[in-house]
């Protein structure tokens, strides 16, 4: 694999709504640096959520009916309903497409909050819970690595005997823990250490659960520079990070799809800690895994485009070494 198979559509990113817009400047980059195959998902099937979120809000999320049509804290639009719909659709199709690649990209955003009675904190349907639901002959695995907790993802374990959850994050958003969802607190010092520590214990519950699949919410929203972080990790503490992630699913053969989840820096920021998730999942599945390529020297002087330059003098992105999982 040298380029990471990766769903998006220009329906993902309405200009006008900022908060999805930023995926179409991870996008650009991404494509900029070689990174990916781009692929457009199919339109989506919304019977795929029947039973899954209530069909009231189903309703009045598809019609724009408020007050719910807006609990994602996004006002509703057609634009912002399609793009849910197209990321969703994405979810699904990346699922199937990590079957047979090992790991798949869905260039999407928030999922997580999203309960099954409304939206929250720009999530308006789950993509996380409708994989369980849509594939109940999958045993899921969400490793959420968002900034916030992934309650609703937590709240869907009752209703989806198949999907269990592992969150790690700096700040709760109600995600409790319980039967099969564990939550680990990153906060106070020693964030890197903390955040190691629970990876050794995702990788001891993924041993032990022997999932069909996992779902990694790659979330940038923990990045030290973020506004919204307590987490405060650096860009090499959630590279190391990806490559844990992505190392436990190679090492025990089981398909990974990611999604980049939340960032609240400036879009061009978050591209860059998006692309690292790339690079990592390359270093851990592609041809760079035997052979690494460090995006530094010569290789970092084949790119003539300006804003690539600009992100490799900054040192945003993680120079490629040899995987440390
Ligand atoms: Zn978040």
């Amino acid at each position: 694999m040298k380029v990471l198979p990766t769903y998006f559509s220009s329906v993902y990113a309405p200009p006008e709504t900022p908060r999805f817009w930023r995926l179409s400047v991870a996008a650009d980059l991404m494509q900029k640096l070689g990174l990916v195959e781009m692929i457009e998902p199919p339109p989506f099937d919304t019977s795929a959520l029947s039973g899954l979120h209530s069909e009231r809000y189903l309703t009045h999320f598809d019609q724009g009916i408020e007050p719910l049509a807006s609990t994602l804290g996004i006002p509703w639009s057609t634009a912002v309903r399609d793009a849910t719909y197209a990321m969703l659709s994405g979810q699904l199709a990346a699922v199937e497409r990590a079957q047979s690649s090992g790991v798949c990209l869905n260039l999407a955003c928030g999922f997580h909050h999203a309960v099954a009675e409304r939206g929250s904190a720009y999530c308006a349907l789950n993509g996380l819970a409708l994989v369980a639901h849509a594939r109940p002959d999958l045993r899921v695995f969400v490793i959420d690595c968002d900034e916030h907790g992934g309650n609703g993802t937590e709240s869907f374990i009752a209703q989806l005997p198949n999907l269990y959850q592992a969150s790690i994050f700096g700040t709760r958003f109600g995600c409790l823990g319980g039967p099969r969802s564990w939550t680990f607190h990153i906060r106070g010092r020693n964030a890197a250490a903390q955040y190691d520590a629970a990876l050794d214990e995702v990788d001891d519950l993924i041993r032990e659960h022997r999932p069909d699949l996992i779902l990694y919410q790659s979330g940038a929203d923990c990045h030290e520079n973020d506004p919204k972080s307590l987490a405060r990790i650096s860009a090499d503490q959630m590279f190391r990070r990806d490559l844990r992630v992505f190392g436990m699913a190679r090492e025990l053969t089981v398909p990974i799809v990611f999604v980049v989840a939340g960032g609240y820096q400036q879009p061009e920021q978050v591209a860059q800690l998006n692309a690292n998730s790339v690079r990592a999942a390359l270093q851990v599945f592609g041809e760079a895994a035997t052979e690494p390529t460090p995006l530094t020297g010569a290789a970092a002087g084949a790119h003539t485009d300006p804003l690539v330059e600009d992100i490799l003098a900054k040192g945003l992105l993680v120079p490629l070494g040899p995987a440390t999982t």
